[in-house]
This record gives structure tokens, sequence and C-alpha cells, in this order.
């Protein structure tokens, strides 16, 4: 945004300052058939501590994907203020009419709300709300944690997820907190950038922050929000916001994603897979069969892995369309490697 841009329609109404637990809001007008004087509201919830840095914790950005909602509602009531030694600011349904509908994107104007930032002041209502989150709730975070799974199409081998920086300090921090996070696997994405993203929005900002990909397939398991949880209090912990009797750092496997990683549909099929998330594979190898349902006479198009591997991504509906991801790989690199890409 530059300074000249005028503000969005968005407004943030919570206490943000007083020690304690503070439920609010943010909110946009928005009127529609069931409401005419009605809003698009997002609850924010407050919870502040003693003297430390400020923590945004979001989830809910797609509607579809449930882990990081379930947890930070978790979070909202439980955090103890007393026990906190500066702010955390809690967004479990970052966009209300997508979270309510079960989907990735908004049913009000089809927003995807990870490639909105960081809004626009007129525009959609999604557009809008992204405007809000980037100047209202943003500027106030010394870090983002922003989680997200693989939704009703993918799913992941539970991770912290991220792309670094160029600047190298901040990526530091940002690698840094992403192992701090604890999950099984740590995947850096180097290319291809994402922007439009909020994590790409905080970077940009020089925040430090990071996202999660946390099982997915439109459902949870018991694991994969205890991840979400403990991967929360790993990250408060790392920021020096929460005591923690036992400081060891939880062992997480570094992985880097780059552009020759991802298997996509050459054309509309049925997908049968050859291989398993969590697997280990080479460059050429089968990986599955691709069906045509219409043409049974017609053998499947054996389809081959783009390159040496770990299968970190599958998707899961097995009826595919032309470019759709079908899974991705990613290989392990030590820190080095991923910081001077
Ligand atoms: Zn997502």
């Amino acid at each position: 945004m530059t300074g000249t841009a005028r503000s969005g329609p968005a407004r943030l109404a919570v206490e943000l300052d007083r020690p304690g637990r503070h439920f609010g809001e943010l909110f946009i007008p928005h009127s529609h058939d069931r409401s005419a004087y009605g809003r698009l509201s997002v609850p924010v919830i407050v919870v502040k501590g003693g003297a430390g840095p400020t923590l945004l914790a979001t989830a809910g950005i797609h509607g579809d994907e449930y882990e990081g909602q379930m947890a930070l509602l978790r979070a909202a009531r439980e955090l103890d203020p007393a026990r906190l030694f500066g702010r955390v600011i809690l967004v479990p349904v970052a966009n209300p009419p997508a979270a309510e509908a079960g989907r990735r994107t908004s049913p009000i104007d089809g927003g995807n709300l990870a490639r909105c930032f960081p809004g626009r002041a007129d525009g959609s209502l999604t557009e809008q709300l992204a405007e809000g989150i980037h100047r209202l709730l943003l500027p106030l975070a010394d870090a983002l944690l922003d989680f997200h799974s693989g939704g009703s199409t993918l799913d992941y081998l539970s991770c912290a997820f991220g792309r670094l920086p160029a600047d190298a300090g901040l990526a530091s921090l940002t690698l840094e907190m992403m192992t701090a996070f604890g999950a099984p696997h740590t995947i850096v994405m180097t290319r291809p950038e994402a922007s439009a993203t909020l994590v790409s929005a905080a970077l940009d900002r020089g925040i430090v922050a990071m996202a999660t990909e946390l099982a997915g397939g439109g459902g949870v398991t018991a694991a994969s929000v205890a991840l979400a949880r403990q991967g929360l209090g790993n990250v408060l912990a790392h920021l020096g916001m929460l005591e923690r009797a036992d400081d060891e750092a939880v062992p997480t496997r570094l992985l880097g994603v780059g552009p020759n990683h991802f298997l996509r549909a050459p054309g509309r099929g049925l997908f049968e897979p050859a291989v398993m998330l969590g697997e280990t594979v080479k460059a050429g190898q089968v990986a599955g069969w691709l069906w045509n349902a219409e043409r049974p006479e017609c053998a499947p198009e054996v389809l081959h892995l783009p390159a040496d591997g770990i299968v970190v991504c599958r998707r899961v509906p097995a009826n595919c369309a032309r470019a759709d991801v079908l899974l991705h790989l990613a290989e392990p690199a030590t820190p080095d490697q991923l910081l001077s890409i």
C-alpha cells in the first residue's frame, strides 16, 4: 500500500493494550439479502500479559482448513495472561464466509483471502477484508503465525511451511521460528514465489512470518490438531512469551521444495497413485496411472515422478483435470542450503 492509498471500510473493535483477555472483532459493513445493515464480523481475541512482543496468530484464511481454527479457538479461552510476556492477537477464523461454507474461497465473491494481500480499499468484500487485516492487525505484530492445512483437495505431511525472504537477517529469523514450531517436517518453498499471501505481506513489512500445512483432506485428526496446539506453544516459548519447563529443541526434518518438484495432471482423468505420502522416491519412478473412465478400451497413461525426493503432498480427490497438482515432492536440505537459495 502506498502512503496515498485511502483506508478501506474495515474497523477494529477490541481492547489492545489492557492486560487480560479481550474478545472483540474486526468488521466491515456488508449489506445483503438477510441483513440490510449487516456486517462481516471477524472475531479477534487479544490476550495481553506483561512486557514482551506481539504475536499475530491467524487461521481460517481458507475456510476448509480446520486445525488452526480449533487450536486458536482453544487458545482464546485457555492462554493465561498472567503467564504471558507480551500480547497474542488471535484470529481463529479470518474468512468467516468461507469457513461457514467449509470452502477454500468466499462464497460471497469467490475471493481467495490468501491471494488478496495487501487488499483493496474499494475492492470486493474479500479484498476489503485483506485490506483491513493488513492495515489494522499486521502493523501491531512482531511475528506472524498463519495456520493452513491441505484443505479439501490436498493432504500434507504435517509441517511448518514457508518461504524465506531476500533479507538475510529476516530469512534466518524466519527459519528459526519455523524450526521452533516443532512439526515433524519444516518445508521451505524455494520457488515459485508466492505473493499476495498474509505471510508474504508480513515479510514485506519486515515481520518474521511463517505458515503451516497440517494434514488436510477436509477434516482433522487428533494428531493434527494436537500439533497445531503444541506448535503455537512452541512458537510462544521461542519468542520468549511463555516460560516452558522443557526447552529442548523439538527434532524436525528440513526440506526444500523447488519448481521441478510438482507433478501435474496432463489431462482429465482418475489418478491412481503408485506412491504414498512420506515415501522416498526417485526421478522417473512410476507416480501412478491416469485412467480415462469414458474410454475403457484405452490403457491408462503412466505418469512418472519428476525428481528425487520425498512425497510431502498429495491430491485428495482422484478425479482431476489438466494442470491439477497430483502430488509434490521435497528434498532434504541443510539450513545453509535453504538460506543460500
Ligand atoms: Zn490454506
